[in-house]
Formats: C-alpha cells, structure tokens, sequence
C-alpha cells in the first residue's frame, strides 16, 4: 500500500492515496472519463482483468478519483480493501449477494436499518434463501440461530436507533470456525470509532450519505474487506449489477474526509450535552445513547469502540400523537427529516418495536449536527414547552 506505513488516522485523511501531484495540483483532479486508452494490446489485455488496485479500464469497474478516497477509507479501517457504491444499500446488498445462494441461511441482527431487514427476509426468500433474526445481545443467541446451511451473520452494533450491541470478536472468531461470512453495518461508528475487521468481521460497510460525505449533499456506500473478497466481487457482482460509485461524488467524499475527525469530535461532544440534558426532562420516559454512563453494554461497547457521535433517540412520556406532531413540529434548528451525518441538526419520530419488547413504542431520535450545542438544547426546550407536558 502506498503512503506511510505509520501514519495516523489524521494523516491518512490529508494524504494518502494523493502523494504524487498531477501537475502539481495540490487537490487531486476530478477524472471525469468513463473509459481508458492504452498504447499496446498487452497493456489493454491486462487492464481488462478488472481487478481493484490494477490498471484503470471503464469507470463501472475502477476509477482513479473513487480510488482516492477507497485507499483513505481501507486504510482507517484496516482493511486492504475499500469499493465505493451508489448507496449505502448498494454496498450493503452487494456484501449480503456476495455471501449467499440458493438454499442459504441468514443470521440477522433484528433491529438493523430497515431496508437491509426487507432484503434478507421480503427479497432474498424470493431464492430460496431463508434468515434467522436475533436481538444479538448475547453471542449464543447467535450461535444457536446458525444451521449447517448459514453462509452469513449480518451485524449491526450499535444498532442505529436503540444502540444495542453485538461482541464483534465472540462472532467474529465463532464465524471464522465454521466458515460463515460475516458482515456489519459500521455507518454509526464511522471508520474513526470502531473497526470491526480487526475483531475478524469480513465485510465492513458504510453509508456515505452520513459521516463519510458528512454535508448532506450526497449517496453512497462503502465495502470494506480483504483483497480475496473485493476481486470476487469484482467478478461477480460489479460487473453485472453495474452500481460502483460515480467520480464526482467519490472525489466529494476525499474533499470531505479531510475534515471528518474535527467535525465527529465536536459532533460527539454536542450529543453527550443533549443526552444529558434530556436525561433531565420530565417530558422523556427513556433516553437510548450508545456514549451513556449507564449503557448496559458499557463494558463490550468500550472494547469495541471509541466514540459516540450524533445520535441520541428518547421514548416520549406522551405516546399520543399530539404530542408527537406539536414537538416535532416545533424546533427550528431540528428539522423534521430522516438521514444523519451533515452539518444540520434533524428529528424523526419513529415507532419502533424490538424484538424482544412486548409492544411497539413512538420514538423521536434526534440527530445532532454542527449547531452550538446550548442553542440545540433551548431549541428542544422551547418545543417541548410548545407541547406542553
Ligand atoms: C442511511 C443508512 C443506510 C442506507 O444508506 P443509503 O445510502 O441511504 O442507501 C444503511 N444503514 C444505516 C445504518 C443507515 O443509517
């Protein structure tokens, strides 16, 4: 891998994957070219096996600018391999397709992101495949579910609206035993707070719409895994589903992950402060925070992972939807909409029910953006006493 072999995260964001300047220009170019030239039937011939890190060919399989920001993004989490996708669920799907076929079975963790729980159990039965769901607290639970037949446990830790955990390494290890792929959904944690490949999870996804592009101006995905993997997927599933990432978004991804770890920092800082603070009000039954003193995975969370931006979601006293409606109404920096990760303070009111509860509750999760953290909680504190109790 090119680059220093000990540079820290920081340093990886400035410059790895960048250190030869074309034409001196300090911000690599946009290589905005859906095809390549070659001056010889050899060079063309060995272009044309289409494998990550190998000569340039057609921008539906490698591109100079996405390679860019796939070396920065491998290279933090500690895989040999990164490829960028048109979204989240691209990569996401991409990683489940690569793992199973007819006659597999799936272990899931319940209360991953919704589309994700649609494919393994509404899209993938359409094969044959079946899926097993877990509350993944507990790594038996896990084992228990896996059969002869299971090719895949899909993770998601922590979880993005409950933030419960799986033990990455109990799995990881178990999976690698039998020979179960294993994958998880690490959007949450971004590449800066927890890597999963070094407790021995295969496949390591993000959502490039949150924390990697981190402005709310684009979609993407990202597959972390080994060399062996990505070049079968290069094979496989890329050339047919044709859903790498375009250039531009891939070169907006680089320019943002320069600033990543400054904005995740103060990100962090200002969910703690709203945390705590709704961790006081009467209006709030229950606070869900994956950074929480009280966390009842406090002790496998500060194994596995080092930072806990954004997201904070409390159960409302008041389950009406009156209530609901009024509050969530009511902020102006907290604006009413899903998706997370910009610079922009959201809310969203959900109702969700885990597996393991009796019956389904209205949540609100807030997601808390780049605002000064006390205007964030007098924006909350105004809408809830437009509400009223
Ligand atoms: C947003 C999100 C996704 C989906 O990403 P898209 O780019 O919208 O397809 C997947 N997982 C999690 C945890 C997410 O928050």
């Amino acid at each position: 891998m090119p680059g220093h072999p000990t540079w820290r995260p920081e340093t990886i964001l400035q410059h790895l994957g960048e250190e030869s300047k074309t034409k001196g220009a300090v911000v690599p170019p946009l290589f905005q070219n859906s095809t390549f030239v070659f001056d010889t039937w050899d060079e063309f011939t060995a272009a044309s096996t289409h494998q990550v890190g190998g000569p340039y060919h057609y921008s539906r399989m490698t591109n100079p600018t996405c390679e860019i920001a796939e070396t920065k993004i491998a290279a933090l989490e500690g895989t040999e391999r990164c490829k960028l996708f048109v979204s989240g669920m691209s990569a996401i799907t991409t990683a489940i397709l690569a793992s199973v076929r007819a006659g597999s079975h799936v272990v899931c963790v319940d209360a991953c992101y919704g589309p994700t729980k649609q494919f393994v159990s509404d899209y993938l039965s359409k094969f044959g495949v079946t899926t097993t769901f877990v509350v993944g607290e507990d790594p038996q639970e896990i084992f228990d579910a896996c059969r002869p037949e299971t090719s895949l446990i899909y993770l998601e830790s922590p979880t993005s609206i409950v933030f419960r955990m799986q033990d990455l390494e109990a799995i990881g290890k178990f999976a690698k035993e039998r020979g179960i792929a294993t994958a998880i959904d690490n959007t949450y944690s971004s590449p800066l707070y927890q890597n999963p490949a070094k407790f021995g999870i295969d496949y390591v996804l993000h959502t490039g719409s949150k924390y990697l592009g981190g402005h709310s101006d684009l979609i993407a995905g990202a597959l972390c895994c080994s060399e062996e993997k990505i070049n079968e997927i290069m094979v496989h599933e890329l050339p047919v589903l044709g859903h790498a990432l375009p250039p531009f978004p891939a070169w907006l991804i680089a320019r943002s992950l320069r600033t990543i770890h400054l904005k995740l920092r103060a990100v962090c800082e200002s969910t703690a402060h709203v945390a705590n603070w709704l961790s006081g009000r009467p209006e709030v039954d229950k606070v869900f925070y994956a950074g929480a003193d009280d966390h009842p995975q406090k002790a496998l969370r500060d194994k596995q992972m080092s930072g806990f931006p954004g997201l904070v979601t409390f159960r409302p006293r008041r389950q009406d939807e009156t209530w609901l409606r009024k509050m969530t109404e009511s902020t102006r920096l907290f604006r009413l909409g899903v998706s997370w990760g910009g610079h922009e303070s959201l809310i969203v009111p959900l109702e969700f029910q885990a597996l393991d509860w009796s019956s389904k509750s209205w949540l609100v999760r807030l997601y808390c953006g780049l605002e000064n953290p006390l205007d964030l909680t007098d924006d909350l504190s105004q809408a809830f006493n437009l509400a009223g109790e």
